[in-house]
């Protein structure tokens, strides 16, 4: 089984869920979920988002290690959360996937057993769904 990490914004641009739903899983799998507005950028702001980031890792620490995911696979997207903080406000969609690719180091460091996947919902507005490829 696989988890998935990732944002629950609803909106039609923003929705993961049908996303990955459609994209990204085989007929009929069932998967583990870790969704909340923000996940899984949270991780790359621990200070900003501290309580959000340890409970995300602790979430994270006890799927891995109870339930044995095949694969963790974290799907970021040109989040809204950043602007909650206004020191992040401005972060460029750059430096949205580098957080992408900083979280999937140091989940590395924290479980080097697992096999994570980091993807970025590139998605054209109306178009075609896509996700690229982002990892360290
Ligand atoms: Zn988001």
């Amino acid at each position: 089984m696989r988890l998935f990490i990732y944002c629950s914004d609803p909106r039609e641009e923003a929705d993961l869920e049908t996303k990955i739903s459609q994209q990204l899983l085989v007929p009929n799998e069932k998967i583990m979920r870790l969704a909340n507005c923000g996940y899984p950028m949270v991780l790359a702001h621990p200070i900003c988002f501290r309580d959000g980031a340890g409970w995300l890792l602790s979430q994270i620490d006890f799927m891995i290690n109870n339930f044995h995911p095949e694969q963790a696979i974290f799907v970021g997207h040109d989040c809204g959360w950043y602007e909650t903080v206004p020191s992040l406000a401005e972060t460029s969609l750059f430096e949205k996937k580098r957080d992408i690719a900083n979280i999937h180091k140091m989940l590395l460091r924290r479980h080097p057993y697992q096999a994570f996947v980091s993807l970025f919902d590139v998605s054209q507005q109306g178009g075609q769904v896509q996700f690229e490829h982002f990892a360290a």
